[in-house]
């Protein structure tokens, strides 16, 4: 539906009313649950429509976050891919450095609205736990954020980044002590008294209405980079493209462009280790559809519906299931499903650092890397917007670590480019 949060873009008017893109999304949930969604979707749909919740939502992301986030030119990277031109959407930019807080702020406002007391979520490697922390020290509301007892112990510093701001992380120890069970417990506790909190999603996941919803509040990503892209660059993108985890940064860049039928849409998945490895979180290549916290969509799953361990260097991609619109844009085939593995990312953070002074986080990474192998595909004159969803800072220390420069070795990506590419990391070729 158009509304004044998702800037009237064309959404195709999906989800329909039971929150459905084709046969994928809906609300799979026990009935106490029910009637809460039920709230939280009339609650939405009346902010959406409201112009002094639009204009508080509008001042926070002009004058907090820092938006609009700039379009740039990467020269630089476009010579050493050799091909397209590559523009980057910077959402590494944003205050808290990622695109998580476009819809933290959103669902954050819509829970002070609602009259709650509290919002609580799930973290993986705490980069939703901070960006929610941050909207709720801002907007006065407690936050209680569940993490795995294992990601508390190797994120230490998101975990202190949490407590700074005042949130209350709560080490979750059953099961395998990770994201998984940290859902499992948010779940639990937002079952116990969905009345003073509300669960607030990472990403266009979970049940209807959030995939709707969490996409809205992203949406001005591409709205502000098509009107960029133009001023800018003189033209639309040929291609855009993005790295799909649960698919938010991947659905606010696409969503402006949905209707523009010469703009190619490229979603990238991690293939991790490699597909045929097996460790990798490739929903959309390697998944069949199933239903995971509390909705329909492609999972990575055994034969009996329990989701499959994933992984990806990239902790913020490592997710079993993808959100329900990009199912239905791959069924569609609307938006082209690419994936790349981790040490693609890792030649790309490498690249984009060396060449251009940007520290890309490793997800960002998968796209950058897809995208200077489709610069070199789509050829010269052409034009491919990236969509930059993060910083890198948190990633430094672990590449540094596991993939140190010296011992560094271009596979496929950069080869054409690697002389150039060596010259400016300034290594030998030998
Ligand atoms: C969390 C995260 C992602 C993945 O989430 P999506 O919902 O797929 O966008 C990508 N990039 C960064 C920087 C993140 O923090």
């Amino acid at each position: 539906m158009k509304n004044l949060v998702n800037n009237g873009i064309n959404t195709e008017n999906l989800p329909n009313a039971a929150g459905y893109f084709g046969e994928f999304g809906g609300a799979y949930l026990p009935e106490e649950l029910e009637k809460v969604m039920k709230e939280v979707e009339a609650a939405y749909e009346e902010i959406s429509k409201d112009p002094s919740f639009i204009a508080e939502l509008k001042e926070l992301n002009e004058h907090y976050t820092g938006r609009p986030s700039p379009v740039y030119h990467a020269k630089r990277l476009s010579i050493a891919a050799g091909g397209a031109e590559i523009y980057l959407k910077r959402e590494d930019l944003n205050h808290t450095g990622a695109h998580k807080i476009n819809h933290c702020l959103g669902e954050v406002l819509l829970a002070k609205h609602m009259g709650k007391k509290k919002v609580i979520a799930e973290t993986g490697a705490g980069q939703h736990g901070v960006a929610l922390a941050t909207a709720a020290a801002l907007l006065g509301l407690e936050c209680d954020i569940y993490m795995g007892e294992i990601d508390v112990r190797k994120e230490a510093p998101n975990v202190s980044r949490m407590k700074v701001l005042g949130a209350k992380v709560i080490s979750v120890t059953q099961g395998t002590k990770s994201l998984k069970d940290a859902v499992d417990a948010a779940f639990e506790a937002y079952l116990k008294d969905p009345v003073t909190q509300i669960y607030c999603i990472g990403s266009v996941v979970g049940p209807h209405p959030f995939p709707m919803m969490v996409r809205d509040f992203q949406a001005i990503i591409g709205m502000e980079a098509r009107e960029q892209m133009q001023s800018y660059a003189g033209s639309l993108p040929d291609a855009v493209v993005a790295c799909v985890g649960g698919g938010s940064n991947a659905m606010g860049i696409f969503s402006a462009f949905l209707d523009d039928k010469d703009v190619e849409l490229y979603g990238v998945e991690p293939a991790g280790k490699g597909l045929e490895t097996g460790k990798h979180a490739a929903t959309i290549a390697k998944g069949t559809v199933g239903i995971l916290h509390g909705f329909k969509s492609l999972v990575l799953q055994d034969k009996d519906g329990e989701p499959l361990p994933v992984y990806s260097i990239a902790s913020g991609l490592d997710y079993p299931g993808v959100g329900p619109q990009h199912s239905y844009l791959h069924s569609i085939g609307r938006v082209h499903y690419e994936t790349a593995t981790d040490r693609e990312a890792v030649e790309a953070f490498y690249a984009l650092s060396r060449m251009e002074g940007i520290i890309p986080a490793l997800e960002s990474s998968h796209a950058v890397a897809y995208a200077v192998k489709l610069a070199k595909k789509l050829g010269k004159g052409k034009k491919i917007l990236v969509n930059l969803s993060g910083r890198g800072d948190k990633d430094i220390d672990f590449v540094m670590e596991h993939y140190p420069l010296e011992e560094y070795e271009p596979e496929e990506n950069l080869k054409d480019g690697y002389d150039e590419f060596l010259k400016h990391i300034g290594g030998e070729k030998n």
